[in-house]
């Protein structure tokens, strides 16, 4: 197979675990992280090793001319994009009251302008070839509000809306959007919190643990397949049954 998937944060976490999942079902990678050189290097040699051409970028997701260029060197190397998955996003754990109008304006530039610089590069040329997929990751506070997360859930409420609009408009050309809402998934981005505090939230949640980052791969994996051709305009929670 010769399709190509680009991930957005796929060097960590739970982007690191997307890129493995799609690498083992025969799709190329290119790889956009934020700037954690040796991750990304480090997932690079990973996957070329199990046998995956991977190739990874440097840029900034809220930079729309950074993002521009960066697509256009992705088309000239691998020839098209199949897959896009918005998978990278920032997080802040603040109240409300102690929110700047800076921490406001970077959490919408990542989560939600993230969305429109890579959809705005790569869905042309999906969009005359009638054929692709775009897979956007929000989270279970964007579907239900988490206290002390306004902007996060805010941001993550808005990749919903997206995902749905998105969906009317391009499913004529041959184009599915879906979205996969996360819920406590083991990464460096829970990292601070405590364990009283995961502990609380592990007994809120039916299955009993805190998710893992593949949990959610084997989900866009699914998204990305041929099995999935019908189904557009869904958000689909991975989060051991928590809402
Ligand atoms: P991590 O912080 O572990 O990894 C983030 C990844 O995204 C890294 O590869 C990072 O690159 C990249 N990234 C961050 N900001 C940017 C940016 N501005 N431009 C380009 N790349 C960027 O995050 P997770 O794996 O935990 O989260 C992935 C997604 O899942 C996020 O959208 C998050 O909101 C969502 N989510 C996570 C949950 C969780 O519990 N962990 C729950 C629900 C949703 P670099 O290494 O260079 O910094």
């Amino acid at each position: 197979m010769n399709d190509t998937a680009v991930i957005t944060g796929g060097s960590r976490g739970i982007g690191l675990a997307i890129s493995r999942e799609l690498a083992s079902a025969g799709f190329r990678l290119a790889v956009i992280y934020a700037g954690r050189k040796e991750s990304a290097e480090q997932a690079a040699e990973e996957l070329r090793a199990a046998g995956t051409d991977t190739e990874i970028y440097a840029c900034d997701v809220a930079d729309t001319e950074g993002i521009r260029a960066v697509s256009e060197e992705i088309l000239r190397r691998f020839g098209r994009v199949d897959v896009l998955v918005n998978n990278a996003g920032i997080s802040l754990i603040r109240l409300f009251t102690d929110t700047t109008a800076e921490d406001w304006d970077r959490m919408m530039d990542v989560n939600v302008k993230g969305l429109y610089n890579t959809c705005s590069a790569f869905l042309p040329q999906m969009i005359s070839r009638k054929r692709g997929r775009i897979i956007n990751i929000s989270s279970m506070w964007g579907v239900s509000g988490a206290s002390c997360e306004v902007a996060y859930s805010a941001s993550k409420a808005a990749v919903i809306g997206f995902t749905k609009a998105l969906a009317k408009e391009v499913g004529p050309s041959g184009i599915t959007v879906n979205c996969v809402a996360p819920g406590v998934i083991d990464t460096e981005m829970n990292a601070g919190l405590d364990d009283e505090t995961r502990e609380g939230l592990i007994s809120e949640i039916p299955l009993d643990r805190i998710g893992s980052p593949s949990d959610v791969a084997g989900m866009v994996s699914f998204l990305a397949s041929e099995k999935a051709s019908y189904i557009t305009g869904q958000i689909i929670g991975v989060d051991g049954g928590i809402l």
